[in-house]
């Protein structure tokens, strides 16, 4: 980097740069006088010239490139700073130094304003705020409306993370954030809460017997048989492998019996094979219910479940118990 000359011995003047827009007062040539023009050729960074003084810089000609590493993401945003635009206002104005990498992107020529200066410039140049105002609020808009961008991204991918793949229910990663919540929510309301654990019949055999790819499906024809039966406020969990769980708020222990029973039909009822040339296989599945109580927390009510289940399939299968 070489210091080439200050600017009023330079050829460059104040008409294009955005910072004096609009702005006619010879005390600017006077106050600028003294600052001095940096010359930074291509790829090299800007180094903090001043030590830990601010100061902004505005670009005369050529292009600096903004890298901010995004704290969190570690992602790399790259802006251009081209001429007559400027960078480093915020610093002078909160009087800290901002961790921004700056680096040419071709020959470029910097005018070097320290805080001081700009201060006077504030202080006795009309129009001079006005315009560091404006290009302030430009920013910050910009900022804004990439942070609402990196939100909806997140929430985006969020969501996906507590989704299972193959038949779009819930997962376990959604039950175990959930679960939680929603028997605390109980509690709290004084309100009754159910939970079905289901698993699929023979379901070993049913991969055996039509392979694993109609066992998937058959596993998406479960999920949309819950999906259909439930209420918009009802949830349904892919508890893992052929397990499925259905949460229902509000309801008690005749209410998620009732609603068993429903699923425990429509189940069987299922049409798994589209194609009628193949003999209808039987999707069926047991179920076990368990309440909330109010002495229960959510491991009690999934073990009660739990063992609800097992004595379905003890039972013989395809049925209920509680
Ligand atoms: P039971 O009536 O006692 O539940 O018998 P089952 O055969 O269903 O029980 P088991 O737990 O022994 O077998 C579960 C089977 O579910 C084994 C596994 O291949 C199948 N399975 C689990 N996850 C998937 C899946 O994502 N896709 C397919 N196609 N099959 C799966
Ligand atoms: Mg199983
Ligand atoms: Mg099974």
């Amino acid at each position: 980097m070489e210091q080439i000359t200050y600017f009023g011995a330079s050829p460059y003047t104040i008409d294009k740069l955005h910072l004096f827009d609009g702005v006619t007062d010879p005390a600017v040539g006077t106050l600028l006088e003294q600052c001095a023009i940096q010359r930074i050729s291509n790829g090299e960074a800007l180094p903090n010239m001043h030590g830990s003084v601010a100061c902004v810089y505005v670009v005369l000609r050529g292009a600096l490139g903004n890298t901010l590493l995004a704290d969190d993401t570690q992602q790399v945003r790259n802006d251009k700073i081209l001429p007559g635009e400027s960078i480093g206002e915020l610093s002078v104005l909160d009087e800290a130094v901002h961790a921004n990498a700056l680096m040419a992107l071709e020959e470029t020529d910097l005018l070097v304003i320290p805080s001081r200066t700009l201060w006077k410039l504030i202080d006795e140049v009309d129009g001079v705020a006005r315009n560091l105002l404006r290009q302030l609020s430009f920013r910050l808009r910009a900022a804004n409306a990439q942070l609402r961008r990196r939100e909806k991204v997140g929430e985006f991918y969020r969501q996906l993370s507590m989704l299972d793949g193959l038949t779009g229910l819930y997962n376990r990663a959604w039950l175990n954030d959930k679960l939680a919540e929603l028997v605390e929510e109980a509690h709290h309301a004084g309100r009754p809460l159910s939970l079905i654990m289901i698993d699929l019949d023979y379901f070993k055999k049913f991969n055996d017997q039509y392979g694993h790819q109609m066992g998937d499906h058959a596993l998406r024809v479960a999920a949309g048989v819950l999906n259909a039966a439930l209420r918009p406020s009802d949830f349904a969990v892919r508890y893992g492998g052929e397990e499925l769980t259905v949460i229902l708020p509000d309801s008690n222990a005749t209410t998620g019996r009732m609603v068993a029973q429903r699923l425990c039909e429509r189940m069987r009822e299922a049409v798994v094979f589209e194609d009628m040339h193949v003999p209808l296989p039987h999707l069926t599945a047991s179920f076990g219910i368990a309440t909330l109580d109010a002495q229960h927390d959510q491991e009690d009510l999934v073990t009660r479940a739990d063992a609800a289940l097992y004595r379905a399939k003890e039972a013989g299968r395809n049925q209920i118990s509680a």
